[in-house]
This record gives C-alpha cells, structure tokens and sequence, in this order.
C-alpha cells in the first residue's frame, strides 16, 4: 500500500517546484474517483477530508474507507485533515493513521495559536504525522470586497510561528478565498517567496479554484506545492448530478449517475494534477 507521510510527498514536490494537487473528497464515490485520477495519471496525490466530513462518516469508517481505496493504486497517496479547529477530531484522527492534519486557530490570538500548535505538532511526531500550520482565517469568496489587504500578520510574525512551532508547511493569507472568484483574485505572491526564503518549508495554497494557470504556475515556483482544491470536486460532483438526471429524467438507477459523477470528478483532479506539473512524477 503505497501510503506515504505527506512531507515525503511535499518534500519532493518543493524540492523540484511542482504542486501536489491536496483535493478534498466529500463521500467513497469522490475518494476512489481522486485516487483512480492520480493513479492514472501516476501522479502523487493528498486526499483531504474536512472535519464536517469525518464527523458526519466517523473516524473509523473514513479510515476504513482510505485504507481500501487507497490499498487499490500505486501511487504516493496521504490522507489530510483539512481546516481543524477541534483538538480532539485531530487527536482522534492522527491516532487512526491520517497522515496530516491542518490545525486551524486562526480564530485565536497568534499566541495561543503557536502554543497549541506546538503540542499538535508533538502529537502528531508520535505518529509519524505531519502538520499545517495557519494564522490567518481564509474568507469565503462571497464576503471578499475587491479591496482586502492580504497580509493580516507581519511577515516576522509569520516566520516566527513557523520557527517556534516547527510546523511542516505553511497556509498565509495571499489575497486567496474559499469559494468561486468573481473576478480573478489580486495575490501577494511575493509573500509566498518571502515566507519561503526565510523558513525553507513548503506553502499550501488554499482558495485554488478559480485562479489562473499563470497565478497557479507563478505560486507553485515560489514554492507552493501542496494546491488545494475543494469548490472544484464540489462543482464537478454537484454538477454532473445534476446534468445527468436533467439529461435522463425518471431514470432512478443509481449506478448510473454514479458512473457519470465518477468521470465528472476524475476528469476534474486530472486536469488539476496536470495544471499543477504532477503528473509522472510518482515514485513508487
Ligand atoms: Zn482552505
């Protein structure tokens, strides 16, 4: 089973400066569908899963569900706990086998955010885990005015959570959003390169969907490579139910809507994997 830490997966990406796509799955049909893209494309590739997901499913049956699907490829695969403020949905995660988990306290004061996230990652050293480190919350596209100043901490603020933490990569505010863009967004991508240059880890970028592949190729040289894509599944997925029963009205049998979401989604992650310069690049 070719599940690996998901440092050795960034590790590599960062050091050759192409983006792993980090794509979250929202139910089994999405999971295998990301997995059998990568495989085919014989990309690495970080499944994700938010804390909605694994509470609604439970610990024990998304593991299970991981474990299988991931058993069936050959490819570098690791399993991520996307956007966690919970302590104990990451203790119970890290403890089943996630291989990272993203703690996010950027509700918190930048104080008690680095304490916490000093025990998180301690915890998830125990097992082998890796971990993401956030200061500042992402907004959702709707609320964006056009106007927003990225940076919210200084940048000696950010290298100082990154050092005293010992986190594994790194998720700044650039301009970036959660949702569909409007317009294409304004990035500060001169601070990835900055956060890169002073702390030598790797930064994840979040609110992918929707950015250019001139703003993804720019990012992904300055070091971003762990792309995270979630409105991109959910669009795919959505969509494509929706486009078959309109398609087929009154057919009501499941598999083959199934199969459609299942092509819809895996022609999704492909063409991410290909944006984002991972495919071929697998190595076991
Ligand atoms: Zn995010």
């Amino acid at each position: 089973m070719p599940i690996v830490p998901t440092k050795e997966i960034l590790d590599r990406a960062f050091a050759e400066r192409y983006g792993v796509a980090a794509i979250n799955v929202v139910n089994d049909l999405t999971m295998e569908a990301v997995l059998a893209a990568a495989e085919e494309l014989r990309a690495p590739v970080i499944v994700q899963t938010s804390v909605k997901h694994v509470k609604m499913t439970g610990v024990d049956a998304m593991y299970a569900m991981w474990s299988a699907y991931a058993g069936r490829v050959s490819v570098p695969v690791a399993l991520h706990l996307d956007h966690c403020p919970e302590r104990e949905v990451i203790s119970a995660c890290l403890a089943k086998g996630w291989n990272s988990v993203l703690f996010d306290a950027s509700k918190l004061s930048v104080e008690e955010n680095k304490r916490q996230c000093v025990e998180v990652v301690a915890e998830a050293r125990r097992y082998g885990a890796h971990v993401e480190g956030e200061i500042e919350g992402f907004k959702r596209t709707e609320e964006m005015t056009g106007n927003e100043v990225a940076e919210e901490q200084s940048l000696e603020t950010v290298i100082d959570f990154i050092r005293s933490t010992g986190v594994d990569v790194f998720a700044p505010a650039i301009g970036n959003a959660h949702g569909m863009y409007k317009t294409t967004p304004h990035l500060d991508s001169q601070r990835v390169s900055d956060i890169v240059e002073a702390t030598g880890i790797p930064v994840a970028l979040h609110g992918g969907t929707g950015m250019t592949p001139e703003q993804f190729s720019d990012l992904i040289a300055r070091g971003c490579a762990k792309v995270n894509i979630s409105t991109a599944l959910k669009i795919a997925f959505m969509q494509s139910g929706y486009d078959f029963m309109t398609e087929h009205a009154g057919d009501y049998d499941p598999p083959k809507i199934f199969t459609a979401q299942r092509a819809a989604v895996m022609e999704m992650a492909k063409h991410h994997i290909r944006l984002f310069g991972s495919e071929g690049k697998a190595w076991t």
